[in-house]
């Protein structure tokens, strides 16, 4: 039977009970999501079930990320809620395309994780295969392994096992309405225009589920616990010294401007820092950013194009600013202006949660 696989937490639990029914079965994961968005969110769910299909020792293939494709097909029901024709253009987008597969490959059988999903309409997914298997003569397999208590065991095994638990179905048009029901920023569409990880950001996760594959690979003992934090992004920065734009400007993050734009000029240099007078702004130049982090930043425009991570900027800010939870501006520059300075800084901070892990 080859198993469209659609995330670890529906697979693992079904792969199991497929594997408990049909002891003789062979078995072959096919994931297959260009729904999946931002990428990186893919590379994290794809990372998880490669994880669950090695636990399980079960082959698996990986699809095209044809995402381009799936968002032609989709885009015009943007605004439609789950379990609506959208996700039914989904189903038979991600099926016709396992079917297909499965001909390729010599399967006469295919299946989907996506019948276990307690969100998902198991009629829709029928119809969808039904319409299909004809064309591609290919028979489907429906179980429902989400009754008479699956589901509730489906959450314990998923916990049991670490699974990534992701909070949404996976397209960019579910996230929003999500988002938009549940008033919370949306932050998975916000990345840096560096390379700097953001925190909680999916880049971030990814990270971290690589991190715990490691761990699991030296024996390591972690368990995954959250946290509560207040997260920062930054939207625009420009800074204009005599009308002139300057680039070489670094602001450190949790830099917040409460009107989003400000005039004036540094009135006052104290040791390394430079106090402008509006706005509780600071600067600092490039050399004493390279004292204090230990760098070598030729210039800021440098620092820009390869800054440090976010958690040393964070250490930082604490060391320049004398209060907790400081969020005034400070900013690096290549040397001290004594010009007129205008700021424009579009910033939110916002409470977050995120993932770490506990050594035992
Ligand atoms: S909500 Fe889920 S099933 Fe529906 S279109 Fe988006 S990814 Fe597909």
């Amino acid at each position: 039977v080859l198993v469209h696989i659609c995330c670890s937490v529906d697979s693992h639990f079904f792969l199991e009970e497929l594997q408990k029914k049909y002891p003789d079965e062979k078995l072959i994961g096919y994931f297959y999501d260009p729904n999946i968005h931002p990428y990186s969110e893919y590379k994290l769910r794809l990372l998880d079930v490669q994880r669950s299909c090695k636990k399980l020792n079960i082959e698996l293939l990986v699809g095209e990320y044809d995402f381009d494709e799936w968002y032609k097909l989709t885009q015009h029901l943007y605004n439609e809620k789950e379990k609506s024709t959208r996700c039914k253009i989904c189903f038979d987008k991600r099926l016709q395309v396992s079917m297909k597969k499965a001909s390729e490959i010599g399967e006469s059988k295919v299946t989907t994780t996506l019948l276990v999903s307690p969100l998902k309409s198991q009629q829709q997914l029928i119809q969808s295969a039904k319409d299909l298997s004809n064309e591609y003569n290919v028979e489907f397999v429906f179980e429902d392994f989400r009754s008479f208590g699956g589901t509730n065991l489906q959450s314990s095994v998923s916990k049991e096992e670490k699974l990534y638990r992701q909070d949404y179905c996976g397209c960019m048009f579910g996230l929003i309405n999500q988002r938009k029901e549940q008033n919370i920023f949306l932050d998975e569409f916000i990345s840096s225009i560096n390379k700097q990880i953001l925190s909680a950001s999916v880049d971030e996760r990814l990270e971290f589920y690589q991190k715990r594959l490691d761990l699991e690979e030296q024996n390591i003992e972690y368990v995954i616990r959250k946290e509560k934090f207040l997260n920062y992004r930054l939207f625009n920065f420009k800074m204009f010294v005599d009308k002139e734009q300057s680039l070489h400007v670094y602001p450190l993050i949790y830099s917040t401007l409460k009107r989003k734009k400000t005039k004036g000029k540094i009135e006052l240099i104290a040791g390394d820092i430079g106090y402008f007078n509006r706005e509780e702004i600071k600067f600092i130049t490039i050399e004493y950013f390279n004292k204090l982090t230990c760098s070598d930043f030729k210039d800021t425009l440098e620092l820009s194009q390869n800054p440090i991570k976010y958690q040393e900027e964070i250490k930082l800010r604490e060391v320049i600013s004398t209060a907790s939870y400081d969020l005034s501006p400070i900013i690096v520059v290549d040397q001290f202006h004594d010009g007129k300075i205008e700021i424009e800084l579009d910033s939110l901070v916002y409470e977050d949660t995120k993932e770490i892990l506990l050594y035992m």
